[in-house]
């Protein structure tokens, strides 16, 4: 950001058509993408230093028929868990720009596809944010579904386990996140979706937008009446419903549009 406030690259009109947006807003729903992290040293999937875009076969790891079918491809996985920069991670800039929302009493709810819990740890009401992709600070077993702190299990191959099995049951373990080909859990996608149905302004920050159903939330709040701001270094999949779209750095942009 320049000191006179206005962001590089970006079009002040732009700026100043989404700081106006919000401020009228009574009813602002935010949806986020690995985008909102990468400045706190998680990197996305798909963006330009993505883990995918560096190393397709990472891929595989978070497919879920692979997870399951493949020890390797489980043994590659909590050694990831194991190094994950997410766990010495705080939140940002962008991170704590949202939390003024829900100061304000206007935030309808915090819709994350994020895995970290920094929106929690950046001040958020646990209630008001919906990991639409779960969490990666528990483990839960496939088979029993007993759930425990990840730093339990993360203990377990800190120990010597490579690929760590349940406690109860033996079944094999897994973050409890939503892997590739896994089904959400419904009352959470439809929390979601009723968040992006019910808003005046749709906020959608650091997402390709490309992984579904979660970027549903898009079109949803466009067809309900709902104005859609999109702030992404990059284009994304769903800029065609965009009344706002910022196309620029997310700690700098988000900060100046909600002020
Ligand atoms: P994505 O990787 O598909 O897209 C991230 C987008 O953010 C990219 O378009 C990229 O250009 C943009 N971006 C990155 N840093 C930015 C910055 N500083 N300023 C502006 N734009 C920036 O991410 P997605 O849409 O969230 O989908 C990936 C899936 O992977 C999600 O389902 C999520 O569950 C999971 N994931 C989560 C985390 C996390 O919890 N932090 C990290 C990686 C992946
Ligand atoms: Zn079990």
């Amino acid at each position: 950001m320049r000191e006179d406030g206005a962001v590089e690259d970006v079009s002040s009109q732009a700026l100043s058509e989404a700081r106006t947006l919000l401020a009228q807003s009574l009813r602002v729903t935010v949806f986020t993408g690995a985008g909102i992290s990468t400045d706190s040293g998680i990197p996305d999937y798909r963006g330009p230093n993505g883990l995918w875009t560096r190393n397709p076969k990472a891929e595989k790891m978070s497919s879920l028929s692979h997870y399951l079918e493949d020890p390797e491809v489980r043994q590659l996985a909590w050694q990831n868990r194991v190094r994950s920069p997410a766990w010495d991670a705080q939140p940002n800039d962008g991170h704590r720009a949202l939390v003024k929302l829900e100061e304000r009493g206007v935030l309808v709810a915090l819709v994350t596809q994020n895995i970290d819990e920094l929106h929690q740890q950046a001040g958020h009401q646990p209630n008001n944010v919906v990991e639409v992709h779960g969490t990666m600070r528990y483990s839960r077993c496939w088979s029993c579904a007993d759930r425990r702190p990840m730093q339990e299990t993360l203990q377990r191959v800190r120990d010597g386990e490579i690929d760590p099995a349940c406690l109860l049951c033996s079944g094999i373990l897994k973050s409890d996140t939503i892997s590739f080909g896994q089904s959400l859990v419904p009352e959470v996608i439809e929390r979601a979706m009723w968040a992006s149905e019910n808003c005046d302004v749709l906020l959608a920050v650091g997402s390709s937008l490309s992984v579904f159903p979660a970027a549903n939330v898009v079109p949803r709040a466009k067809a309900a009446g709902a104005r859609v701001i999109i702030i992404n270094g990059e284009p994304t999949k769903m800029d065609q419903y965009a009344d706002v779209l910022l196309v620029g750095k997310i700690g700098d942009v988000l900060p100046a549009v909600i002020g």
